[in-house]
């Protein structure tokens, strides 16, 4: 991109903190406007948003709640409307609701599946419907080793995060035609809020499992989102791509 072209744009949801302040901060430097996205925390978000300008580049802060699926196309169509344009979307909001599945209330399963595949379903249609028109775009979803392998006390999250990656197979298929890419990423045990409320012994069960021997780190990740937002990625497209130290060799 140079100086003389506006700056691609690029929102990832649930950048606020964790994994999506990474990818956040990582596309920055790479050049792209950024639409920071939270759910709850909007100082975080703010203070990412000024991270991200000492980058050179614009940030926007939206906040929407992505319990509630119709949010997530809102949100796309507002990112537009603030920021010119959508070029990259990276649906990486989530969330977890563990428990045994006889066990498991509905809302519980509701919330995990609304939040991580069906708002990631309106964000991708909203966001489509803007890049066939370019003609060009770029999908990223963060998905998880487990919609790989499955976890026993996940029925929920690793419905949500298969899903995820079926979403990304079926619609690289259907807008590949029309220069869009969709992928997944599939990280493993991340550093992250959500990993550090694990209790010891399932963080060290984790560990013994990882051929590299520790747990990732968000920039790990974030050089891969990156990686497929840019020019380089643009043959790749349909694939779920794993970021975790060897837990799940495929
Ligand atoms: P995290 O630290 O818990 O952060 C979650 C992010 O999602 C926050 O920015 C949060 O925003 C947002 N979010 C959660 N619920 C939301 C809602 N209802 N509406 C809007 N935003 C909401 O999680 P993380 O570890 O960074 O994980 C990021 C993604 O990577 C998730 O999809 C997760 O499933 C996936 N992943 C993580 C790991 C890992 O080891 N950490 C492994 C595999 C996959 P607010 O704080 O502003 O509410």
């Amino acid at each position: 991109m140079t100086d003389t072209q506006p700056k691609k744009v690029a929102l990832v949801t649930g950048s606020s903190r964790g994994l999506g302040r990474a990818m956040a901060l990582k596309l920055a430097t790479d050049g792209f406007d950024i639409a920071v996205h939270y759910g709850r925390n909007a100082a975080e978000a703010e203070k990412v948003a000024e991270e991200v300008r000492a980058h050179g580049v614009r940030a926007g802060v939206f906040g929407a709640d992505l319990t509630t699926p119709a949010n997530a196309g809102k949100l796309v169509e507002d990112v537009i409307a603030g920021m010119g344009r959508l070029d990259v979307l990276v649906n990486n909001a989530g969330i977890t609701r563990d428990g045994v599945a006889i066990r498991m209330k509905d809302e519980d399963w509701d919330a995990v599946i609304q939040t991580n595949l069906s708002s990631a379903f309106s964000a991708c249609r909203a966001a489509i419907k803007h890049m066939l028109r370019a003609r060009s775009g770029r999908i990223v979803n963060i998905a998880s080793v487990v919609g790989l392998t499955g976890n026993p006390g996940q029925a929920n999250y690793v419905a949500s995060k298969a899903g995820l990656i079926g979403l990304t197979k079926a619609l690289a298929k259907e807008y590949g035609g029309r220069g869009i890419t969709v992928n997944a990423v599939a990280p493993g045990f991340i550093e992250s809020d959500m990993t550090g409320a694990l209790a010891e012994d399932v963080r060290q069960g984790y560990l013994a499992g990882i051929p590299l021997a520790r747990f990732g780190q968000p920039e790990e990740v974030a050089a891969l989102v990156a990686f497929l937002a840019s020019d380089g990625a643009g043959y790749i497209t349909g694939q779920t791509i794993g970021v975790d130290g060897g837990l799940n060799p495929h």
